[in-house]
């Protein structure tokens, strides 16, 4: 019996009542090695001793105070902390709850910024097929996974999409990296042409895709090319760093591998780590002096951005995020990972790609390796891959809509920054026999 209105209605999931290192502890004491952080959030995993003492120390002093009267030093030392390691000229924070609320701030001061510099005819968004930026309605209309969009579709914005870079799908036989980042390049501009440059606000990329594709890296110099279209034009480059950021993929904001810096980026899960819910803009210094100079603020806000206990957990997160080592130990972990799917998978009849960058690695399912034909989605695939994994003590993130949005299956692996050799094994291993049982059922 339950009053909850679960995320799904046919069935209870076990009540969660423990967290131990990379382990969640059921109440039926059934341990589950957590090897994608849910979904990529827990990356120190559940039983942080500093997180939770900078938790309980803030909730003594003060827990929350409403923005809108006062601010507060979590808040302010959080503020400084990412910035202070923000590529660019990113030197301002605005603090939110959660991904899609950060998405959706991120694509609201975009817009004001227009209106703030004259240029209100500036209106729309162009992001990517195959993409997730959230579920609200602004970040449900710029991603482009056509299966999550569905039902909603006519109430969503207007909003453009051009082909994802997913070299697995959609590089030709014999093109380079440098001619297929030309060919995307050439789609964006002429997506922007087609439009009319004068109308459009932004782009909207996730820096390595995650929960829709499963975590695709860009190709070399793709995201070069895209920062120069949008300088070309006039159009912001707004980045959603939501998954693949706080050192996800090995830096602490992933556009560092592209030397490139964003306009606007979007950031959570790893901020908080899963201690406290939290998610942020970072904003270039061209985009703040527009506002300050111009109306004075942005017409945007919720009651609990910046909530001092959730900053404060966050500024716990960050001293261990920017502790030395750290990145590279995500990136050593990340290599052992890959290599261990590759021994695992690489010869697998039903896995056509193991790609990924730090720890953020997927493997994705084909029902024919030659022609890359994908899984239908009514075979569900990435639900029986989930359910056969927690049998077994074992939470990955499996996804389905890979290959156009509807077909086609991914198992996403983000484990916390926290697991040794032994559990990247027992990873590889369980999930081995989590797929092979899952194909099994509809084989
Ligand atoms: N953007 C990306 C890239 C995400 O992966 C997600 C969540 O998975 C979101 C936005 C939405 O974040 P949230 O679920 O915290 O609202």
């Amino acid at each position: 019996m339950t009053h909850v209105f679960h995320r799904q209605l046919r069935s209870a999931p076990p009540i969660a009542v423990g967290g131990d290192g990379p382990y969640i502890v059921d109440s039926e004491g059934n341990r589950y090695l957590d090897a994608s952080g849910g979904a990529a959030v827990s990356c120190l995993g559940h039983s942080d001793r500093d997180v939770v003492k900078a938790i309980t120390d803030q909730v003594k002093g003060l827990a929350y105070a409403h923005s809108a009267f006062f601010t507060n030093h979590p808040m302010e030392a959080l503020a400084e902390a990412l910035v202070a390691k923000a590529p660019g000229d990113l030197s301002w924070v605005y603090f939110t709850s959660g991904g899609s609320e950060a998405v959706e701030a991120a694509l609201k001061m975009a817009r004001q910024y227009f209106v703030e510099v004259g240029q209100p005819e500036r209106c729309r968004f162009i992001a990517r097929r195959q993409s997730y930026h959230g579920s609200t309605l602004g970040a449900l209309s710029v991603g482009g996974h056509d299966a999550r969009r569905g039902p909603f579709s006519p109430i969503l914005l207007d909003s453009y999409h051009v082909s994802p870079c997913y070299a697995y799908r959609h590089q030709r036989d014999g093109e380079s990296d440098d001619s297929y980042a030309a060919r995307l390049g050439g789609e964006l501009e002429a997506t922007i042409r087609d439009l009319g440059p004068e109308t459009v606000i932004g782009f909207v990329a996730e820096t390595v895709v995650g929960a829709t594709a499963g975590a695709v890296p860009p190709v070399a110099d793709y995201f070069r090319r895209v920062r120069e279209i949008c300088d070309r034009y006039g159009i912001l480059l707004i980045l959603d760093e939501v998954m693949c950021g706080m050192g996800r993929t090995g830096s602490l904001y992933a556009c560092e591998q592209e030397n490139i810096a964003p306009d606007l980026l979007a950031s959570a899960k790893g901020i908080g780590a899963g201690y406290q819910p939290i998610g942020a803009v970072l904003v270039s210094s061209k985009i703040y002096r527009a506002f300050r100079d111009g109306s004075g603020g942005f017409l945007h806000g919720h009651t609990y951005m910046g909530h001092a206990t959730a900053c404060a957990a966050g500024l716990a997160v960050q001293q261990k995020l920017q502790a030395p080592g750290m990145m590279e130990r995500i990136r050593g972990l990340g290599e052992e990972l890959h290599q261990r799917l590759e021994a695992r998978f690489g010869n697998h009849h039903f896995v056509g790609d193991i790609r990924g960058r730090g720890l953020m690695q997927a493997i994705e399912l084909v029902q024919d390796r030659g022609s890359k034909a994908p899984f239908e989605a009514e075979l569900r695939l990435d639900g029986r891959i989930k359910d056969q994994a927690m049998a077994r003590g074992l939470i990955c993130y499996p996804g389905s809509g890979t290959a156009d949005g509807h077909n086609g299956t991914h198992v996403l692996i983000a484990p916390p920054y926290i697991v040794g050799t032994a559990e990247l094994d027992r990873i590889v291993t369980v999930l081995g026999e989590a797929v092979d049982a899952a194909l099994a059922e509809i084989t």
